[in-house]
C-alpha cells in the first residue's frame, strides 16, 4: 500500500474508523437538498460601526482585551483562534476548555486530537485550516455558552470569517450549527443538508468531544467530512 494511504489508515484508525467501513460508506449518497439555511447578519452585527471592523491586529487586540461579557473575569486568557487565514477550509467549535484556556490556543485537548485526526484523515494539516470558536473565552466548568456571550462574542468570528474567506466552514456541533446559521434546528436535521453562511458553503457534523463520549458516530462524522470535501472539490479554483 502507498505511503500515503498508510498514513490515512492510521489516521482513521485514530477516529475510530475501520477502513471496511469508510468503503461502505463511499457508496453512501448525499442527503437530500430540500432544506436551506442561508444565515443573515444579526442586527448588532449589521449596525456595527467601522472602526469595530478591524484587520488581523486589530481584530486580535479587540479579543485579547475584550470585556463584553461576563467570561472575562474568570478566563486566563482569550483563545483568538488559529491556524492559515487564507485557508480553504475553517473549523468552528464551541469554547475554549481548559486546556485551550490554559494554551491559548483552540483544540489542543483530548478533543483536539481527535479533531487532529479528523484533519489528518482528510489528508490536511492543522496549519493549513483555520480553527476558531464561537466564543473566545472559557466559560466555567465548560458550561453551554450563554445566549449574551454568543451575542457579544459572535462579531469577533464573524469578522473572522469575512477576512479569512473560506471556501466552506465545518460547524463543530450545534452550538457552533446554532450559532452560524441562526436557527435551532437539532443537528440530526442539519447533518448533510446544503447549507450556507454569507454564501460560503457550511456543513455540520458532530463536535470531536462528543465523539469521544459517542465513538459509534465517529462514521458519521466522516461521512460528513468526505461531503465536505467533495464540495470543497466542486468549488476550488484551478
Ligand atoms: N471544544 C471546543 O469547542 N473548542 C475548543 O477549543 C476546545 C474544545
Amino acid at each position: 500500500m502507498h505511503t500515503d494511504d498508510n498514513l490515512r489508515r492510521q489516521y482513521l484508525d485514530a477516529m475510530g474508523i475501520p477502513v471496511w467501513e469508510r468503503r461502505a460508506l463511499s457508496v453512501v449518497p448525499i442527503a437530500d437538498t430540500t432544506m436551506r439555511i442561508t444565515a443573515a447578519p444579526t442586527a448588532a452585527v449589521m449596525s456595527r460601526p467601522a472602526e469595530t471592523s478591524p484587520d488581523w491586529a486589530a481584530l486580535e487586540e479587540a479579543v485579547r482585551s475584550c470585556t463584553k461579557c461576563a467570561l472575562h473575569s474568570t478566563r486566563t486568557q482569550t483563545v483568538f483562534g488559529v491556524g492559515n487565514r487564507k485557508a480553504q477550509w475553517m473549523f468552528v467549535g464551541e469554547a475554549p476548555g481548559a486546556d485551550e484556556d490554559r494554551q491559548g490556543e483552540p483544540f489542543v485537548g483530548a478533543a483536539g486530537k481527535l479533531l487532529n485526526a479528523m484533519l489528518a484523515a482528510l489528508g490536511l494539516k492543522r496549519e493549513e485550516v483555520f480553527i476558531a470558536n464561537v466564543l473566545k473565552c472559557r466559560p466555567p466548568n465548560n458550561r453551554d455558552p450563554q445566549v449574551d456571550e454568543v451575542e457579544q462574542c459572535e462579531p469577533y468570528l464573524i469578522r473572522q470569517i469575512e477576512l479569512i474567506q473560506p471556501k466552506l466552514i465545518v460547524a463543530l456541533g450545534r452550538h457552533a450549527a446554532h450559532s452560524l446559521l441562526k436557527t435551532d434546528l437539532a443537528l440530526a436535521r442539519l447533518r448533510g443538508q446544503p447549507l450556507s453562511y454569507q454564501n460560503i458553503p457550511l456543513v455540520v457534523t458532530y463536535h470531536p468531544a462528543y465523539l469521544l463520549r459517542t465513538p459509534s458516530d465517529k462514521r458519521k462524522a466522516w461521512e460528513d467530512l468526505r461531503r465536505a470535501r467533495r464540495i470543497i472539490a466542486e468549488t476550488a479554483t484551478p
